[in-house]
């Protein structure tokens, strides 16, 4: 309960400030984050059940689908406060889970393709290789290079992205 601030500086492009802690007790030391929340958003899923909107999880649904790409922490975190800022922007505390996964998609698409397509392969719910061929080829990505997303890689294991993307609540499916 009782901490010292040791530092405070903006990080995420001054959309939060960071601070680093320790409790006086034991010494221990942790970072804190301060964020802006302009609306207290509720995510609606397709089956009408309601919870409330958890900025971490959505960070761990891209953290699965991002996994060992080469890109920048702070570029993920940049891009996961512009979604949460696009979210409050919309006017309505109820959000649906469809927008989220919708605006997730835009914007891994603009920072990694193969990221892009992981969660693509979860969200639309791809059950065999050729829903990944047909969508590679609707999205024009069948040229690009993506034979460097690592087959042998175990994040390419689809369990390993289910399993992470199931803690977000934003399938189109219940179950997923
Ligand atoms: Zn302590």
């Amino acid at each position: 309960m009782e901490t010292q601030v040791k530092d405070s500086r903006p990080s995420e492009d001054g959309a939060a400030i960071r601070r680093r802690r320790s409790c006086p007790e034991c010494g221990g030391r942790f970072t804190t984050f301060e964020r802006v929340q302009l609306r207290d958003l509720v995510i609606v899923k397709r089956s009408g059940r309601r919870t409330p909107f958890d900025r971490s999880k959505l960070e761990r649904s891209i953290a699965v689908a991002v996994r060992k790409r080469p890109i920048d922490q702070e570029r993920i975190d940049r891009m996961v406060s512009g979604i949460v800022r696009q979210l409050e922007s919309l006017g309505e505390t109820d959000i649906s889970s469809e927008t989220v996964g919708d605006l997730v998609m835009k914007a891994l698409r603009s920072l990694d393709v193969v990221a892009y397509v992981r969660y693509a392969s979860v969200y639309r719910d791809f059950k065999e290789t050729q829903d990944f061929a047909n969508f590679l080829g609707d999205e024009g990505l069948s040229d690009e290079g993506l034979a460097d997303g690592g087959s042998n890689d175990e994040v390419d294991d689809p369990h390993v992205i289910k399993r992470g993307l199931g803690e977000q609540d934003l399938s189109s499916t219940d179950d997923a």
